[in-house]
């Protein structure tokens, strides 16, 4: 008997500590955030003191002088409910107003712990504050590129550009400013077809970097006022991938996709709120401004707190097909060479590849972007369009291939997948028909890799998948070999059984 009693009490005690240590644990994620003002939503850093009120409820000292105030002014006499009166009726003959309570703050209870994703990161106290970026820390140039060329194939001439700017602009942020020279910064435009690995350039230099990166499409952006996301919400984004941290977010990467998209519209007698004005809006954020960002949300509202982002060292990267702009620049380019003896004929430059990388500040502006916006943009270069070599290449060369993907997932199952020389040409040209750029491979390869991946498990016998050329254009089908030197389960259970 005794011992049930001791075990319950045992039971009973290790419950307790687990609770505590919970709570604990609750405590101290709680203390990496900010506190934020339940009246004005405004953070610790900015409103000051906090006043803790039961149920993780905080007011500024501000709100709470102003909530004092308001109180003593009131007449209570007779004014709140009290339980003497028998009904409203009862209350107002006695010179009270009905229905008026204090409110109650369990009433609260939920609403009154704002979420952390809503919260700033706190500045430790105790830490030494050490330079954000030390300047032998910022890998050099080639460095850089070599890392990126493990991952991204071709494109050689961006990678240099991307680099070096890259560099530099480390380089600024961590020196602060230089004396009376200031470097500028090198935000960057980059323009090339769909699906020439823009977007993959970035994330993966952001990765190497280990900077936060933001990607926002500039398709729904418009000017502050009119439905779509306000232009700071790529700042907001930016804040949310450091994990609300704004001296983090201060040097990460904000890459704005489809850029192209918001060109002066042309023709148009409407107010252009997602075009023109949106170029407009960007300007302080390229330039670097201090910006009022809500925390954890797109919009500015009055239930979410606001952070100020400082973008003087924030990298933006802009990127954009920018179809049509090969017709103006070889307008352009026929345009200089039509006139005197060395007249070219109008189609001269249509057979010409890589027409685009010809592309000026001035070609651009008549694309519709707009000068100051173009200005801000130092930097710019271009990708080159995916020639089949470099189809080939993307398949089986980054570090995270396609073809490596599938074959780590066969190896788990003990089979070797190969793929032939000719059927990686096959896949490439499939590709090529698509025109959308790499993208097309993954979906090419997806759709005959289903059978190999459905029938595969389901016989042990198999020891190597050889997909061919034939496969790929649906003419025949892959090469299985069967596993020599083991015998499989069932193959041995004949055996045993003939035995
Ligand atoms: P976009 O230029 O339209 O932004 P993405 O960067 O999204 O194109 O490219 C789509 C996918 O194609 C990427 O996820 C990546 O896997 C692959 N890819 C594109 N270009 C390359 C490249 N040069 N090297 C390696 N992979 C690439």
């Amino acid at each position: 008997m005794t011992d049930f009693y001791d075990e319950e009490k045992d039971l009973l005690i290790e419950d307790a500590t687990q609770k505590k240590a919970e709570e604990d644990k609750s405590k101290t994620d709680e203390n990496d955030y900010e506190d934020v003002c339940f009246v004005c939503r405004r953070p610790e850093s900015k409103a000051g003191r906090m006043f803790k009120l039961p149920n993780n409820i905080c007011v500024c000292d501000d709100c709470m002088h102003k909530t004092m105030e308001t109180v003593s002014q009131f007449d209570y006499q007779g004014m709140l409910n009290d339980p003497s009166f028998k009904n409203d009726m009862d209350q107002i003959m006695k010179g009270g107003f009905p229905n008026i309570r204090f409110v109650n703050m369990t009433d609260l209870q939920g609403s009154g712990g704002i979420p952390n994703k809503q919260k700033l990161k706190k500045k430790k106290k105790g830490e030494v504050v050490k330079p954000v970026l030390n300047i032998k820390d910022i890998p050099a140039p080639h460095k850089i590129k070599a890392s990126l060329d493990e991952y991204v194939v071709g494109q050689e001439h961006a990678k240099k550009v991307i680099s070096v700017a890259v560099y530099n602009h480390y380089k600024r942020v961590a020196t602060g400013t230089m004396d009376e020279i200031e470097i500028e910064k090198s935000n960057m435009l980059m323009i090339g077809p769909t699906g020439s690995g823009k977007t993959y350039l970035v994330k993966t230099l952001a990765r190497l970097l280990d900077v936060p990166l933001a990607i926002a499409d500039a398709t729904s952006l418009t000017e502050a006022g009119y439905i779509g996301d306000d232009i700071e919400s790529v700042v907001s984004k930016l804040l949310a991938a450091a994990d609300n941290d704004v001296e983090k977010a201060e040097r990460g990467i904000i890459f704005i996709d489809e850029i192209d998209k918001i060109a002066k519209k042309k023709n148009t007698n409407s107010r252009d709120v997602s075009g023109e004005s949106v170029q407009q809006g960007m300007l302080k954020l390229l330039e670097g401004a201090e910006v009022e960002v809500p925390v954890g949300a797109n919009s500015k509202n009055a239930m979410v707190p606001l952070a100020t982002v400082n973008t003087k060292n924030i990298l933006f990267i802009c990127g954009g097909a920018f179809p049509d702009l090969e017709d103006i620049i070889k307008e352009r380019l026929t345009k200089t060479a039509s006139i005197g003896f060395n007249a070219m004929l109008k189609d001269a430059f249509d057979k010409e590849k890589n027409i685009l990388s010809k592309v000026t500040v001035e070609d651009l502006r008549k694309f519709g972007m707009i000068p100051e916006f173009l200005g801000r943009l130092p930097v710019i270069y271009t990708l080159e369009g995916l020639t089949k070599d470099m189809m080939v290449k993307i398949l089986k060369e980054p570090k995270n291939a396609i073809l490596k993907q599938y074959q780590k997932l066969l190896e788990l199952d003990e089979v070797k997948l190969e793929f032939n020389e000719e059927a990686l040409e096959a896949i490439a040209e499939k590709a090529m028909e698509k025109d959308t750029g790499a993208r097309a491979l993954r979906s090419i390869i997806e759709e005959f890799m289903l059978d190999i991946m459905y029938e595969i498990p389901k016989d042990d016998n198999i020891g190597q998948v050889v997909i061919t050329k034939e496969y790929i254009q649906g003419t025949g089908g892959p090469v299985i070999e069967i596993r020599s030197n083991k015998m499989s389960s069932k193959q041995e259970e004949i055996v045993n059984s003939g035995e």
